[in-house]
C-alpha cells in the first residue's frame, strides 16, 4: 500500500525558486506527488549570514521505503549540485522528510517526523497551506494546530502566485 510522504524543501543559492520547482519534479522518481505548497520566501534559521531562503512543501504517494526515500532525496540534493558544509549553512537543495505516513522512526540517520518541524514557520507555513490536516504521530496535532500553536519569529512570506503571460 502506497503511503503519504510529506517532504521539505529549501533553497537559497542561485535561483532558489527554479531550484524548488526542479526538486519537485524530480520527485516524481520516488512515487506520485499528489500536491505541491506555494513557494514561501523565508528568514534563515540558526545561521543568519546567509541568503534567504525559498521554501515549500510536496505531497508525495510513495512505494519506498523510508531508506530508500531518505536516499531519493539526497540523489536529488546531489543533481542539483549541493555541496555537503554546514548544517543550516547555504544549499542549492535540502529535502527532508517531515512525516511518512503515521511512522516514527528515531534513527539519527533518519528520524520521521522530522524532529525540527513543529517548530519551524519555514516548514508549518507550507505544510498547514497544502495539508491542514496531516497529523504529526508523536505530538497529535495537526499541521494547521501546530502551525496555528507556533511561536517563531522568523518571516515566512507566501510568493505571489506567477501568471502566466498569454
Ligand atoms: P535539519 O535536519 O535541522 O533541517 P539540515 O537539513 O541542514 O538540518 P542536513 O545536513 O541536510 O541537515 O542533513 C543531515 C542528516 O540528517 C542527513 O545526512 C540525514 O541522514 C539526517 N536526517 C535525519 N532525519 C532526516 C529526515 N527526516 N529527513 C532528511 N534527513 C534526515
Ligand atoms: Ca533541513
Ligand atoms: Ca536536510
Amino acid at each position: 500500500m502506497p503511503v503519504i510522504a510529506y517532504i521539505g524543501i529549501g533553497s537559497n543559492i542561485g535561483d532558489a525558486a527554479a531550484n524548488c520547482r526542479k526538486a519537485i519534479e524530480l520527485l516524481s522518481e520516488a512515487g506520485r506527488v499528489v500536491g505541491v505548497s506555494s513557494l514561501y520566501h523565508t528568514e534563515p534559521v540558526g545561521r543568519h549570514e546567509q541568503d534567504d531562503f525559498i521554501n515549500a512543501v510536496a505531497v508525495l504517494e510513495t512505494d519506498r521505503s523510508p531508506g530508500e526515500l531518505l536516499n531519493v532525496c539526497q540523489a536529488i540534493e546531489d543533481r542539483l549540485g549541493r555541496k555537503r558544509g554546514l548544517r543550516w549553512g547555504p544549499r542549492t537543495a535540502d529535502l527532508d522528510i517531515l512525516l511518512y505516513g503515521d511512522l516514527v522512526s528515531a534513527q539519527p540517520e533518519l528520524t520521521i517526523p522530522h524532529p525540527q518541524m513543529a517548530l519551524r514557520k519555514f516548514v508549518l507555513a507550507p505544510l498547514a497551506e497544502i495539508a491542514p490536516d496531516a497529523m504529526h504521530p508523536l505530538l497529535c496535532r495537526t499541521a494547521s494546530q501546530l502551525y496555528r500553536e507556533l511561536k517563531d519569529p522568523h518571516t515566512v512570506i507566501k510568493c505571489r502566485q506567477e501568471t502566466k503571460t498569454p
